[in-house]
């Protein structure tokens, strides 16, 4: 089981679930994805640092907000039927709990990669109050794969 695992990296076994299929190392922060049958220790390829778009239009966003700190992982869901961009990609929290978008004008090669199987997600970065807007800047990953030796 997944509470087995130990960290190559540092030794540590105390693995936290951050996402779907993801784990960190609380030791010293090395991310796992598992699979039913093995546990792989992905690459993780920085690709760009953006904002959450379209914070504003999410309900009890400031309640979601006060739930993320620096460091806080975020998935990423497609949504191929977004009737006014089907390159978009939804930026979730851990909880699932949707929390904006990745900007349009950032998404066409991460939603390409995605939709060919790409895992990929993000880490927040600094979250600013200016006014009504909670300005969440990500720093996005994708996960290259690489099964444990
Ligand atoms: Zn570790």
């Amino acid at each position: 089981m997944i509470e087995k695992i130990q960290c190559e990296n540092c030794g540590g076994t105390d693995m936290v679930q951050v996402g779907r299929g993801l784990f960190r190392c609380e030791s010293c922060g090395t991310i796992y994805h598992s699979d039913i049958t093995q546990v792989v220790k992905p690459q993780q390829t920085y690709l760009f640092t953006t904002i959450i778009a379209g914070t504003t239009h999410v309900t009890g966003i400031d309640d979601l907000v006060a739930d993320l700190e620096y460091g806080s992982y975020l998935s990423f869901r497609r949504q191929e039927d977004n009737e006014y961009d089907k390159k978009a990609i939804l930026v979730l929290d851990i909880d699932g709990r949707k929390l904006g978008y990745v900007p349009e004008t950032e998404n066409l090669i991460l939603s390409r990669l995605m939709d060919g199987g790409q895992e990929a997600y993000g880490v927040v970065e600094d979250i600013e109050k200016r006014g009504n807007w909670n300005r969440i800047t990500m720093d996005v990953f994708a996960m290259t794969g690489g099964v444990r030796a």
